[in-house]
């Protein structure tokens, strides 16, 4: 007698740093959520390889087979082709066939977007955006993305999508972003542009006390500014303020255009509560005054590091959801 193999949904959040594995049931609850290192000097055929492996060993543990996977990672990527085309945040994942690949492997339909878009679908669905039909995510990170959701559906667009907010122009012929093009909001506001503009004004012979934080100015981070900031540094303090009068202009310009119900703010840079989104907020507002303003809130990311792989969740279920009916 053949019994029948449990079904799940397994799910991919790739990142620079670290990826995200998860296994959850057709109806959407979460088995299992693991994290392994990204360990980007093995390259993407190496980094891939573990990725499914882990999975099969949890295919195994849990005496299932996938149903289907949803998988996000750093973009540009070509969704229709299933190519992840050289993302700054994936060095030398160059037009690597991810979605082939996975399928080769298991067999089943792979959907495929990229995390930022996820992430807003995570949120959406299963964070602090459960029931809001209307709002723009943005993740503040080493770099700056984000995902627009209108009546309840992903923005999607043509070529490599909608949604980059981090590609705003909010200064214009301003400093050249990692796209080519210069002055978008990710050049200024995002936690890379925040560390490269306090390491300058440092050089520039500003006194700080970020000098005495790092023993290499390579070091500064984000996070190190952040916490100058709250003890007072001046530089910390000035490079922040504009980071963060920047990224209100680039999502005023956002809210204006859509007028969401929430802006969902996420990623590590947002971490710092008080100092982001409470500005953030004020700034947001006091640029948006066509609008009913009191009406749109702005938010913290609900899922934290974990809105990403959600949001795979999210897209799988829906897909599946959508071949039933
Ligand atoms: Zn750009």
């Amino acid at each position: 007698v053949l019994t029948m193999a449990r079904k799940t949904i397994a799910c991919i959040d790739i990142g620079r740093t670290k990826t995200s594995i998860a296994l959850a049931e057709i109806d959407g609850f979460v088995i299992d959520i693991i994290e392994l290192p990204t360990q980007l000097e093995l390259g993407p055929f190496q980094i891939l390889e573990e990725i499914v492996n882990k999975l099969d060993t949890m295919f195994q543990e849990t005496k299932s087979t996938p149903m289907i996977l949803g998988v996000c990672c750093p973009g540009p990527l070509d969704i229709e082709r299933g190519l992840v085309l050289s993302p700054p945040n994936l060095p030398g994942w160059t037009d690597f066939p991810l979605v082939e690949l996975i399928h080769r492997r298991f067999e089943v339909p792979v959907v495929f977007d990229n995390d930022a878009n996820a992430a807003a679908l995570g949120e959406y669905k299963f964070g602090v955006g459960r029931g809001i039909d209307n709002l723009v995510y943005v993740t503040v990170s080493t770099g700056i993305g984000g995902g627009i959701i209108v009546n309840g559906q992903l923005i999607q667009g043509v070529g490599v999508g909608a949604g980059e907010i981090g590609h705003i122009t909010v200064l214009p012929d301003g400093p050249l972003c990692g796209c080519g093009a210069r002055g978008c909001l990710n050049a200024i506001s995002s936690g890379n542009a925040i560390a490269t503009n306090a390491r300058q004004r440092l050089i520039e012979g500003n006194a700080s006390i970020l000098k005495s934080m790092v023993t290499d100015l390579e070091n500064i981070t984000a996070q190190i500014v952040a916490e100058a900031a709250i003890r007072g540094d001046l530089v910390a303090r000035q490079v922040w303020d504009e980071a963060v009068y920047y990224l209100a202009v680039g999502i005023g310009n956002v809210v204006v255009t859509l007028s969401p119900e929430a802006v969902v703010i996420g990623g590590g840079v947002s971490a710092s509560n008080d100092l982001l989104l409470t500005p953030l907020r004020r700034l947001i507002l006091e640029r948006t005054k066509i609008l009913p303003v009191e009406r749109i809130a702005i938010l913290q990311a609900g899922l934290g590091a974990n809105s990403g792989i959600y949001g795979a969740l999210a897209m799988a279920a829906e897909k599946l959801g959508s071949s039933d009916g």
